[in-house]
């Protein structure tokens, strides 16, 4: 099959990380017999050096002409960059905001996964991690109290402000139907998590989920306050496939999850609109700190674009390959810095390997 990339390197890290996924991918498209077509454009700070702002109306034009976005990262040092002495709204980050705008990407996908090999850097104890954990996060990422209205104002003598937080039904149906999907391909099983015994927003959420639920016979659904899921992450994380949930609640609960897997150079994530397409990039930043020495961790971009092929291309197998080859370089004891054992009685068990031979042992093992 043929498809159609767009490649947004970005700043820092962004351009070797990328690299090494197109490495990959090119690899699959060589085994499996497909055809990936990558058309590069500038976004963030490289888009501010060469026209003056983050995003030009050119790269949403090639992205909206993709059928997937493979991004790295954007922006620089936030302290002494000069892209952070302009205006908020034409620094590096705003590129991003807009973009996924533009895009209508309301639907963010973002794994969990704890690699055995890795198990050292979770900080959960080892009858909690058991045989190891695997969830998806999907998260509402352009409704609810993050894009309500908001005022503060004196009332009464005292400064007061208030939030809103607004879900209709159709925002609630849209990304409820792409988690249960999601969960089609994985174990079918849909956690949906909300504050229904107080929030109206999360009665609603419930209601919806629910007749969303009726389409997927096969997905078993349980709902779950947001107070109890919070806990049950770090009690017993295994029981979580996928996690359903509205933008602040999501926006914790992920980094949460994130945290007990260990690394962000490990970190993929997608996000989605109502279509196939998708915008596939690593969870971690720009690692100004560590830019341009090849010693960035290619793996979160890499699993990014394993998840571009599961999910805008449905290309499960070509997935499959990829998360099994990066499981087998990190069981062959090659690491990246950033995943190296802290304890020095186990660093001998392992060898360090720079971001290109990261890409290349990954392509040997597919
Ligand atoms: P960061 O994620 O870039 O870096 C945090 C730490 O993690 C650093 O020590 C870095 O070296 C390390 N790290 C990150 N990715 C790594 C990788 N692949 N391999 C090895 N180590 C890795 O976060 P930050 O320093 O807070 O932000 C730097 C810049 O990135 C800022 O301009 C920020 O706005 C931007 N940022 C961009 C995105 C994005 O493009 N979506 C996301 C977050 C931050």
């Amino acid at each position: 099959m043929e498809f159609q990339i767009g490649v947004i390197k970005g700043d820092g890290i962004g351009p070797e990380i990328v690299t090494e996924a197109q490495k990959v991918l090119d690899a699959i498209a060589d085994k499996f017999g497909h055809k990936f077509n990558y058309q590069e454009v500038l976004m963030g700070g490289c888009s501010i050096d060469a026209y003056g702002v983050p995003l030009t109306e050119e790269t949403i034009e090639v992205c909206k002409k993709s059928d997937a976005v493979l991004m790295g990262s954007i922006g620089g040092n936030t302290s002494t960059s000069p892209w952070y002495k302009l205006p908020p709204e034409k620094r590096p980050e705003a590129g991003l905001l807009g973009l996924r705008k533009a895009l209508n990407l309301f639907a963010n996908l973002r794994p969990a996964y704890l690699y055995e090999e890795l198990k050292e850097a979770c900080p959960l104890r080892d009858d909690i991690i058991g045989d190891g954990f695997d969830m998806m996060i999907m998260r509402e990422l352009t409704g609810g109290l993050y894009f309500g209205k908001r005022e503060t104002k004196e009332v009464d003598g005292l400064m007061t402000a208030v939030d809103t937080l607004t879900y209709n039904e159709e925002e609630i149906r849209r990304i409820a139907k792409r988690g249960f999907d999601i969960a089609m391909k994985r174990r079918k099983k849909v956690t949906s998590v909300d504050k229904a015994n107080v929030l109206d927003s999360s009665r609603l959420w419930r209601k919806i989920v629910e007749e969303v639920a009726q389409d997927y016979p096969e997905v078993t659904l349980e709902h779950m306050l947001v107070d109890n899921a919070a806990m049950q992450l770090v009690k017993d994380p295994k029981q979580f496939d996928v996690i359903l949930t509205e933008n602040m609640f999501g926006d914790i609960l992920s980094d949460e999850a994130s945290m007990v897997t260990g690394s962000i150079g490990m970190l993929s994530s997608a996000s989605l609109n109502d279509t196939k397409f998708g915008l596939y990039e690593p969870s971690g930043g720009s690692a100004p700190d560590i830019a341009g020495q090849g010693i960035a961790n290619p793996i979160a971009t890499i699993l990014s674009a394993a998840m571009m092929l599961r999910y805008s291309f449905d290309l499960d197998k070509e997935a499959d390959a990829i998360e099994s080859a990066v499981k087998s370089v990190l069981k062959q004891g090659c690491r990246t810095i950033d995943i190296m054992p802290q304890d020095p009685a186990k660093r001998s068990a392992v060898r360090q390997v720079g971001t290109e031979e990261m890409g290349d042992l990954i392509c040997s093992n597919l």
